[in-house]
């Protein structure tokens, strides 16, 4: 009979597995009570916790098919993981190295999912970019599956791409209205583009169309929120000249959280308040548009978002106590976090500040630069 592992082995033996963090086998270093640093608590686990991706894409295919479910008797398939893009509040496009399924195995996959069901929703985080989608499309709607995508890039929406999805909430996400404070955050795509996509997918088969917008972007101006507003009038009142008025408008828009490893995790986030009156204020200018809603966050979401992100070891506890004292918003409002009031956790860092997750190295992509440039210039992922 084989010997039982003990417990401390196993974790040991994990540890010496590149990417792999044992917390237990780290000790967190503490100066004047903020987080400096961790120690391993032995030599042979690595001081640095390196990103690994996978070459090939052989992520899991098992998915429970249910009528109970929020997408009832769906089948997910996941066609590509992270992002080509690197969007600087983003941290899909950092953490993940990008790579495709590629049609063939999609194909094979769904051949095996239409057993089981007709619909399929596709995974992905902007299906649109994949280099062989309609092929894959096309393919998926000859197998008879009615077909959702997820939100898409509105600079890469063509008419193959609309007329293949059966959609009933087509969403895209212009994260602001202002093109200037789009280009600074790293999303290049332009309020035009965004307008020729609402223009080219099929708006017939739609109840809704979804922005995905931000508020609290580092270097957002006064000015920029009153794009914002602009760009959600601009889509109402063009889908109701071009007699859509029965299409609902929503403009969902969260407050910026600075992401870990992203280009803006060093900078401020808003308070609730602050949130609020932005909020306040692209409703006012937005004015009384019939068919117009909006969704926004409740400020325990803003609150207990912001703490998660930006806390280090000691976040557990202090989410303990907040369960303990009512789990209200004075209780989350209390709680001590990093060692200071949650405000002073959701302010801008200096460069010297050393992260909770400084000792993640993400550095790896995993994928060479040129091949990404073939892929955003739409070369076919098979002729790779
Ligand atoms: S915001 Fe969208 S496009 Fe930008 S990096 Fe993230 S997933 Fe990619």
């Amino acid at each position: 009979m084989t010997k039982p592992y003990k417990k401390s082995d196993a974790l040991y033996e994990l540890a010496r597995i590149p990417g792999v963090y044992v917390p237990s086998l780290y000790e967190p270093l503490y100066s004047n009570g903020a987080f400096i640093g961790l120690k391993p608590r032995d030599s042979s686990v690595p001081e640095r916790i390196r990103k690994q991706s996978a070459d090939d894409i052989e992520f899991s295919t098992d998915f429970i098919v249910s009528p109970n479910t929020l997408w009832p008797d769906f089948y997910f398939l996941e066609i590509s993981r992270g992002c080509l893009y690197n969007c600087k509040f983003c941290m899909l496009g950092k953490i993940y190295a990008n790579r495709y399924r590629s049609h063939k195995t999609v194909i094979k996959i769904a051949e095996k999912a239409r057993e089981l069901t007709d619909k399929m929703r596709l995974v992905s985080a902007t299906e649109d970019t994949h280099p062989e989608i309609n092929r894959i499309l096309r393919d998926l709607k000859d197998m008879g599956f009615q077909i959702i995508v997820g939100s898409q890039r509105a600079d890469w929406v063509s008419d193959d791409f609309a007329s293949y999805i059966d959609n009933k909430t087509f969403t895209v996400a212009p994260e602001t209205g202002s093109d200037r404070l789009r280009r600074l955050i790293g999303k290049h795509m332009t309020n035009e583009e965004i307008m020729d996509a609402i223009r080219t997918v099929r708006k017939d088969r739609l109840d809704e169309l979804q922005l995905y917008l931000m508020v609290g972007l580092p270097n957002e101006t006064p000015h920029d929120i009153e794009e914002t507003a602009n760009l959600i009038r601009t889509v109402r009142t063009t889908l109701d000249r071009e007699g859509y008025q029965h299409l609902k408008v929503r403009a969902s828009i969260n407050c910026f959280i600075p992401k870990p490893h992203t280009g803006f995790q060093y900078e401020r986030q808003l308070t609730y308040d602050e949130y609020k009156s932005v909020i306040d204020r692209v409703r006012e200018l937005v004015g009384g548009l019939e068919g117009v809603e909006f969704t926004t966050m409740d400020e325990k979401s803003v609150l207990t978002q912001g703490i998660v992100t930006r806390g280090d070891r000691r976040v557990g506890r202090a989410m303990y106590d907040a369960l303990k004292k009512g789990d209200d918003i004075t209780a989350w409002k209390s709680i001590t976090c990093n060692n200071g009031s949650t405000e002073r956790l959701f302010g801008r860092k200096e460069s010297q500040w050393i992260a909770p997750w400084s000792f993640v190295d993400m550095t790896t992509t995993g994928i060479p630069a040129t091949y990404i440039a073939r892929v955003v210039k739409g070369v076919d992922y098979a002729t790779k």
